[in-house]
């Protein structure tokens, strides 16, 4: 696969095999293969072409990380595709089990197909990944797709919306969110989430914030990313503290009822 760099117009090939040498050198710890994530809309034809290649990268990957990859050290998992379409989803699933890795992830949602679709993905093929390995669910999401996700039985994600999110402006808090545009805000003295122990929360308040976002101060994007990074990072701590205790179901209702008083 063939790519052109946004810096200089140069061209890079990347292969499932150069993919693993370049991150056995990286030493990331979880070593992802090259997949092909077709859009959430694509029709069943380019959705299994999509698939069956991710399997066959995987399996090239997998060739080429025995050769030199130190599976005590770093991890690879399987990416999983196949859109909405459940029969796809399972084939691809036992195709990637068969291997044996150390990870599993879903990738292709939240990439254009019906939200209620997706979920119903994430619910049908969460539970049947291997218990004893991690659960991966990649470019997922809001606090309440994170929440059902953890419900499906998915223990990791990945997303830029946190980040991304905060430098438009919109903070999530343990009352729901917060859009920092809006001109209530330009005197209210509160801190963003009362609940919140991050350093933006305990020394500024919402008026402060608003005006330096209007101010159009680049430094407060940086307050709002770590924000809704540290809000992300509770909330899963919540979570994985719920599960603990036996309790996630009555915690997840409870947090999200309170997302409404905003
Ligand atoms: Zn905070």
């Amino acid at each position: 696969m063939t790519f052109q760099s946004p810096y200089d117009g140069s061209r890079h090939t990347f292969t499932p095999e150069s993919v693993m040498d370049l991150q056995v050198k990286l030493g990331s710890d979880i070593i992802m293969p090259l997949d092909h994530c077709a859009p959430g809309d694509s029709s069943r034809d380019v959705l299994r072409k999509a698939g069956d290649r991710t399997v066959e990268w995987l399996t090239q990957a997998l060739t080429q990380f025995n050769k030199i990859g130190d599976p005590d050290k770093q991890a690879l998992f399987g990416i999983l595709q196949g859109g909405t379409h459940i029969d796809l989803r399972m084939e691809y699933l036992e195709r990637s089990v068969e291997l044996d890795l150390q990870g599993y992830a879903i990738g292709g949602i939240s990439v254009g197909e019906d939200r209620e679709e997706g979920e119903g993905v994430v619910n049908e093929v969460a539970p049947l990944l291997p218990s004893d390995k991690p659960r991966y669910l990649m470019g997922v999401g809001l606090p309440d797709q994170i929440l059902e996700g953890i419900r499906a039985g998915i223990d990791m994600f990945d997303c830029v919306l946190p980040t991304r999110m905060a430098r438009n402006g919109t903070l999530f808090t343990s009352r729901g969110r917060v859009n920092l545009r809006n001109a209530p805000y330009k005197t209210d003295e509160a801190p963003l989430d009362p609940e919140c122990a991050c350093p933006t929360c305990i020394r500024y308040s919402r008026a402060y914030l608003h005006h330096l976002y209007k101010a159009g101060e680049p430094g407060v994007l940086g307050l709002l990313s770590l924000h809704n990074l540290a809000y992300y990072r509770q909330l899963v701590n919540d979570a994985r503290n719920a599960i603990i205790s036996n309790n996630f179901d009555k915690w997840k209702s409870e947090t999200e009822s309170k997302w409404e008083e905003n």
